[in-house]
């Protein structure tokens, strides 16, 4: 499993990815995770910064994905705080279950992408970055955003993940 759980490459935020990398490696769609990922655990909807980049990559060429463990309420809660008019669709599966197959099929299906040609964004290697590699997607691990306001199971988790980083 230990291969698995290194990511292809490792960022300090979102906001340091690289467009032109990820075309170079053939990469068509970008997979985030949400909590810690993308803004602070359990915040309700995203931030102007965190949209604006997003229709930044959109723009770029890349379509955008949503893969959370959360529930689909809260996923579907996120993706409709997105600016509404011309802002592009947010693909998203909630209670994906990673790091199990299952949501990244399934995200790959709706946004008719093959998974090879995705990457995954997350902060966590046990769960993003697990199921990222094991599905065939690119792996990007990013640092989390604020861990002092996080649940108890995910600082557990987070103990775990310390001799892989
Ligand atoms: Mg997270």
């Amino acid at each position: 499993m230990g291969r698995f759980l290194k990511p292809d490459l490792k960022i300090e935020s979102i906001y340091d990815i690289d467009p032109e990398m990820l075309k170079i490696n053939g990469i068509k769609g970008l997979l985030f995770d949400i909590d810690n990922t993308l803004e602070e655990y359990a915040t309700k909807v995203p931030g102007k910064k965190v949209s604006d980049f997003l229709r930044k990559l959109y723009d770029l060429g890349f379509k955008i994905g949503i893969v959370s463990n959360a529930k689909p309420e809260r996923a579907a809660e996120f993706v409709a705080g997105f600016p509404k008019d011309d802002y592009p669709n947010v693909f998203f599966v909630g209670k994906a279950g990673k790091p199990l197959k299952r949501g990244f099929a399934e995200i790959s299906d709706i946004m008719g992408i093959d998974l090879k040609y995705l990457a995954m964004v997350g902060d966590q290697l046990f769960t993003d970055i697990l199921g990222g590699n094991r599905s065939g997607c690119f792996s990007i691990l990013v640092n989390p955003i604020n861990i002092k306001i996080e649940p108890g199971f995910v600082r557990f988790k987070r103990f775990f993940e310390k001799p892989f980083l």
